[in-house]
């Protein structure tokens, strides 16, 4: 893995789940990582279990002031900003006639104002580093639509768009963007959900936190040459499609 030793990584929603997995993978480059979330006492664990080289800090995504502060709190204790994993989402059902706007709403809000206002303040400080990495964690919904979750969909083709934008206009400041995309992983998001969801695809199983960190790990220190493209991992769920 490429050497991060001196420079700082962000992971949202990185107190549980897949974001938790991204943040001890990527702690193996070298980088000093936060842990950022609304989850106080999970974030805190999970920094804790990575070591000195890691910390929590509190952040809701639609908070502009907020990311401020994790941005400057990560560079003032780890060194310049090279990754910015946008990370934390939230699942809403509901249908194009069935969700509220107040549902929609929020869901965009965090799912994608959220990631755009990271790599809006972000941007800015890999710019001044000279390099660096955002990836965006889209979803299988940010290539194909499901029935009965209208916002999320809409949110994570949002994000898939966003990615290829900031692509375009930061690749000649040495950024990177890219966006993942996972389809059903085994994480509290899911734990509700009926097995039948993972059974009829080509692997019939759910995914593991750890196959996506590999994944993000790979875009960050491996896929050098990769900018605006989607890395997707679902089981073969879209392989039809
Ligand atoms: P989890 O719900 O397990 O973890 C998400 C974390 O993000 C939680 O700690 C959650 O805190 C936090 N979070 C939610 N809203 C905010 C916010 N406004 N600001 C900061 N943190 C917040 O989800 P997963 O690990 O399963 O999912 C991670 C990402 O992967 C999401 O973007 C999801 O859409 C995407 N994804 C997941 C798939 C899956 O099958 N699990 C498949 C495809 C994509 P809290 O609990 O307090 O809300």
């Amino acid at each position: 893995m490429t050497d991060l030793h001196g420079r700082s990584v962000v992971v949202t929603g990185g107190a549980r789940g897949i974001g938790a997995a991204v943040a001890h993978t990527l702690a193996k480059s070298g980088a000093g990582v936060v842990v950022a979330d609304l989850l106080e006492r999970e974030g805190r664990d999970t920094a804790a279990a990575i070591g000195t080289q890691a910390m929590f800090c509190h952040l809701d995504v639609t908070d502009e002031s907020e990311w401020r502060r994790v941005l400057d709190d990560a560079e003032a204790n780890f060194g310049p900003l090279a990754v910015l994993v946008n990370n934390a989402g939230i699942l809403d059902f509901g249908g194009v006639e069935s969700e509220s706007p107040s549902q929609f709403r929020h869901v965009l809000d965090v799912n994608l104002v959220g990631s755009w206002l990271g790599m809006h303040l972000a941007a800015p400080r890999l710019r001044a580093a000279g390099d660096g990495v955002i990836v965006n964690v889209s979803s299988t919904a940010g290539l194909i639509g499901y029935s009965g979750i209208a916002g999320y969909v809409a949110s994570k083709w949002g994000l898939r768009g966003l990615t290829k934008a900031a692509a375009l206009e930061l690749g000649a400041a040495g950024i990177r963007v890219c966006s993942v995309h996972p389809g059903p992983i085994r994480t509290p998001m899911t734990a509700a959900m009926d097995p039948s969801v993972a059974a009829g695809q080509p692997l019939a199983r759910f995914g593991e936190p750890e196959e996506v960190a590999a994944m993000v790990g790979f875009v960050v220190t491996e896929a050098t040459f990769s900018t605006g493209s989607e890395f997707v991992l679902d089981g073969g769920a879209t392989a039809g499609a």
